[in-house]
């Protein structure tokens, strides 16, 4: 579905992201692990169209979107849900998923019925549909962000963190309702350093270290890995 080949990606003279190949296939949950400041966000960005890249190509379902922009991209079927949530904090919850459906603004019915699902994934959100965004817990906060990227009907979700900064239990509840997005039809595009969550529901996975990919392969793999276990899952 998605196929990075040979992204270089620079902020000025400094080379953030480096010679990068990965692929997501349809249906796929994919997990980018890396600490801060590996490349991680610029990846996304980039699959964005956020950043452009210096060199290499990306394909989404065979086509290049390199030149397209932002909203194009988006509409082409890839939604990014940000890391730091980037919501609207003095609009309400329900105000909030109805502008994640901008790009389907004409179809009404279809507005009401993502909402829908997006409370069933999130019964809490239905219950503060009426309150302010920003008044809503940090969990919370991150639900509606996932919540606010359905909206669009993406085929490819990229999630940036999206357990950061939350209790262990809530980071449980996300990581389900990740798989239940997955297992609807959605195809996941992960970042995190939480790597014992992601590579359970992850596929593959890719370890990124000072803008390169320094390991690839299967949860499995990278799970037994031992220099995985050292720098990401404590063990
Ligand atoms: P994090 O989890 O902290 O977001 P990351 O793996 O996503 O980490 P990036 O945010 O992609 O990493 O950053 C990669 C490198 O590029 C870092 O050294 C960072 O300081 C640098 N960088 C990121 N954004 C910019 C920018 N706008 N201008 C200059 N340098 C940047």
């Amino acid at each position: 579905m998605l196929k990075l080949k040979d992204i270089t990606v620079k902020y000025g003279s400094y080379t953030a992201v480096r010679n990068v190949n990965l692929e997501v296939g349809t249906g796929e949950i994919v997990v980018l692990l890396g600490s801060n400041g590996a490349g991680k966000s610029t990846v996304f960005k980039t699959v964005s169209g956020l950043n452009k890249n210096s060199s290499g190509d990306i394909l989404f379902e065979g086509e290049s979107i390199n030149k397209r922009t932002p909203d194009k991209i988006v509409q082409s079927g890839i939604v990014q849900c940000a890391e730091g949530r980037k919501l609207f904090p003095s609009m309400t919850v329900h105000e909030n998923l109805k502008m994640g459906a901008y790009v389907h603004r004409k179809n009404r019915k279809m507005i009401k019925e993502s909402i829908e699902h997006v409370f069933e994934l999130f019964p809490i959100l239905e219950e503060k549909q009426h309150d302010m965004a920003g008044s809503l817990s940090g969990g919370q906060q991150q639900m509606l962000a996932i919540g606010r990227a359905l909206m669009a009907k993406p085929k490819l979700m990229l999630l940036d963190e999206p357990s950061i900064g939350l209790a262990p239990l809530i980071v449980e509840q996300m990581f389900d309702v990740i798989q239940t997005i997955n297992r609807e039809g959605t195809t996941i595009l992960l970042a995190e350093q939480n790597a014992n969550a992601a590579l359970k529901i992850a596929n593959r996975g890719y370890v990124f270290e000072n803008g390169s990919v320094v390991l690839e392969g299967t949860s499995d793999e990278l799970f037994a890995n031992d220099e995985i276990k050292k720098a990401y899952i404590g063990a």
